[in-house]
């Protein structure tokens, strides 16, 4: 191999694959590969479009002046002026080239799995799934919290960017009003995804500037997509309460992680996941809010408005869609400096 990537291995695994045609050649590929791919294809010839059978992440056509285009996320659509024609389905394998577009059948699987983790925090909200708008999901996440963990207070506001959705869907719901504490720091990147401890934990202080003169004698609410680790939201909750809330009660629009993602989200170990070891009320208390939340699987389906046999759900539910080993860390195709 020439790079780190493992989308190097796909690639020589479709080359060296028999078949006179690239059809033939990735149908071979997708007979041997287990997990979550989208990819994209360029040969002298044609563009190829493909998506695992479970349809674990997203991949989407667009058309655009007479030109086919293939993007990871609807959005991307959007601003190239190009139009979402479909996605590409799970399974699938698109062929474009002068002639046109072909679509062609690559594997097929009993079950679909799309990742519900990219409808709650890693999908742009101005992409589109199944047609429906990813925002408008998040703000429904927030209206059925406020119907599972409705509290007393006299504001809410969400952790920047990703839970502003949901935290305009709770203040929608219950009555109490929006408003932004917490301003982020454009220049840092995603905490969870930082290579270890020390980043994540300077990355947090430095990505958000709390609102003293919105927060002080208050009683908030606090959205947040998400508790991976623990190592964010008692920062969080610190920052909230210098900056003088009187009461920081937590609500989360997903329900507690408590299993590692096999499939390509870069999110911890088991052992780092705080909910596979606490209690909802022993994690309430790690992070020092007064009260917390979890949305409920449930809650979340109803909020996605699609039925759960279409979704991943492992880590919140353990049911993995494709058989994990159970000796498999997550580490163990990565070089020991990687780790
Ligand atoms: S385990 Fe979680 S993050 Fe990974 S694909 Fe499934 S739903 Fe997505």
């Amino acid at each position: 191999f020439g790079t780190t990537t493992d989308s190097e291995v796909i690639g020589q695994l479709i080359a060296l694959s028999p078949g006179p045609t690239w059809v033939e050649k990735i149908r071979a590929a997708m007979a041997r590969l287990e997990g979550a791919y989208s990819l994209a294809l360029l040969t002298h010839e044609a563009l190829y479009a493909v998506r695992d059978p479970l349809g674990i992440r997203p991949l989407a056509l667009g058309r655009y002046n007479g030109s086919w285009l293939v993007a990871s996320e609807t959005c991307a659509l959007d601003h190239v002026g190009a139009e979402l024609v479909r996605e590409v389905e799970p399974g699938e394998i698109v062929e474009i080239d002068r002639n046109g577009l072909r679509s062609y059948l690559g594997r097929v699987s009993p079950r679909q799995a799309f990742c519900i983790f990219e409808l709650i925090y890693l999908a742009r909200p101005d992409s589109r799934f199944s047609g429906r708008l990813i925002y408008l999901m998040r703000e429904a996440m927030g209206a059925e919290l406020a119907r599972e963990h409705p509290v007393e207070a006299d504001l809410v506001t969400g952790v920047p960017d990703s839970a502003i959705p949901a935290a305009i869907g709770y203040a929608r719901a219950s009555g109490i009003p929006f408003r932004e504490a917490l301003i982020k720091n454009r220049y840092v990147g995603r905490t969870f995804i930082q290579p270890d401890q020390r980043m994540r934990a300077l990355g947090v202080q430095l990505k958000f500037n709390p609102l003293p003169e919105v927060l002080r004698g208050k009683r908030v609410v606090v959205v947040d997509d998400s508790i991976v680790r623990g190592t964010t939201t008692p920062r969080v909750v610190r920052l909230l309460r210098a900056a003088g809330a009187r009461e920081v009660h937590l609500r989360i629009c997903a329900p507690p992680i408590r299993w590692p993602c096999y499939y390509g989200v870069d999110m911890a170990t088991r052992e780092e996941l705080i909910a596979a070891h606490k209690s909802v009320a022993e994690v309430a208390a790690w992070t020092g809010a007064d009260s917390l939340g979890y949305l409920s699987v449930e809650g979340l389906l109803r909020a996605v408005g699609l039925s759960g046999s279409r979704f991943c759900l492992a880590c919140f539910t353990g049911d993995y869609p494709v058989p994990i080993p159970e000796a498999l860390g997550k580490y163990v195709l990565e070089a020991p400096a990687a780790r």
